[in-house]
């Protein structure tokens, strides 16, 4: 079915003179990576391609140096071109402030790997299966018989490796693409460490202190356990927001709890909520009472107010 799909969008972007990549919200490499090695093969293919994400927070420090960042365009300048493709995003919300872009398109096309995606285009390639959205793209680019150079790979590979954990929790299928980006050319020693290994030294302290707050709630998830952690807006001070995304690997390593939760003030009494979990726990239920949504063991959404009130609708909802 996905085979059937990824020609289907490959058809769809074949011959078009001019398309709109558009990446999610707070957007992490494996948006950026599929957005930029989409752009470039359509690019290679004679297109007018522009990727775009929303101007809420910019684009992560350790996504500068990613090939093909120079397709990236400002919200303001923004063309909006009739064929739209949105690259992993769950929802037409996650598109946040680009949302009347995308429907805006005469042709309008989803690539996504979210559980919860209900299908939002005209087109929808969307796999649960799939490791991360990248590989979707790949299968693109292969019904499109774009050639994957080592630029294209890199972008690629962003994805890939972040979010499969360092392939912590990758199918065998996401090896075999991965040895095939390596091949193609990917410093994967480089970008992993950029993307997974490298902080500056300040969030040495952030972690300190927000993890030194943890809290573990034994009876939570019908005894399964909850642990979470708060990153309030003052601990983050210097540091970017991104900088507060890796803290949830940290605190699901507590193994009292089979539910990890991490609250991060965004901006003073707005949040954006990570949920991990192991093994029995299936969260995309979970965050969809909070209006966000996501995978089996990884999800999120946004709430606000105080630490406790965005904590106590939490640990309700469990
Ligand atoms: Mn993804």
């Amino acid at each position: 079915m996905t085979s059937s799909t990824s020609a289907a969008v490959a058809r769809a972007l074949a011959d078009v003179p001019a398309v709109t990549i558009l990446c999610h919200v707070r957007p992490d490499a494996d948006t950026i990576g599929s957005g930029l090695a989409l752009g470039l093969a359509l690019t290679r293919l004679g297109a007018d391609v522009e990727v775009a994400f929303p101007a809420t927070v910019g684009l992560p420090t350790m996504l500068h140096d990613l090939p093909g960042t120079q397709l990236l365009v400002a919200e303001g300048d923004i063309v909006g071109h009739p064929v739209v493709v949105s690259v992993d995003a769950a929802s037409l919300g996650r598109l946040d402030t680009l949302a009347p872009v995308f429907t805006a398109a005469s042709e309008s096309i989803t690539v996504d790997h979210h559980a919860s995606n209900p299908g939002f285009g005209d087109l929808d390639l969307i796999d649960p299966a799939a490791d991360c959205t990248a590989v979707l793209v790949l299968s693109v680019l292969d019904e499109l018989g774009v050639k994957v150079d080592d630029e294209i790979a890199t972008c690629l590979y962003a994805g890939l490796v972040t979010d499969t954990g360092s392939f912590k929790w990758a199918r065998p299928e996401s090896f075999r693409i991965a040895a095939r980006l390596l091949d193609a050319g990917v410093d994967a020693r480089t970008w992993s460490r950029n993307l997974l290994d490298t902080h500056p030294f300040s969030w040495l302290a952030m972690v300190s202190s927000v993890l030194g707050d943890a809290t573990l709630v034994p009876n939570a998830c019908d005894g399964r356990g909850l642990v979470y952690a708060v990153v309030r807006h003052d601990v983050l001070a210097d540091l970017s927001w991104e900088e507060s995304e890796s803290v949830v690997d940290l605190v699901r390593t507590a193994n009292e709890a089979e539910v990890a939760a991490v609250f991060k003030e965004v901006e003073p009494d707005t949040w954006t909520v990570s949920l991990r979990s192991k093994r029995s726990v299936d969260l995309v239920p979970i965050a969809g009472t909070h209006g966000g949504g996501g995978h089996r063991h990884a999800s999120g959404y946004s709430d606000s107010g105080s630490a406790d009130e965005v904590v106590g609708r939490l640990l309700e909802s469990l």
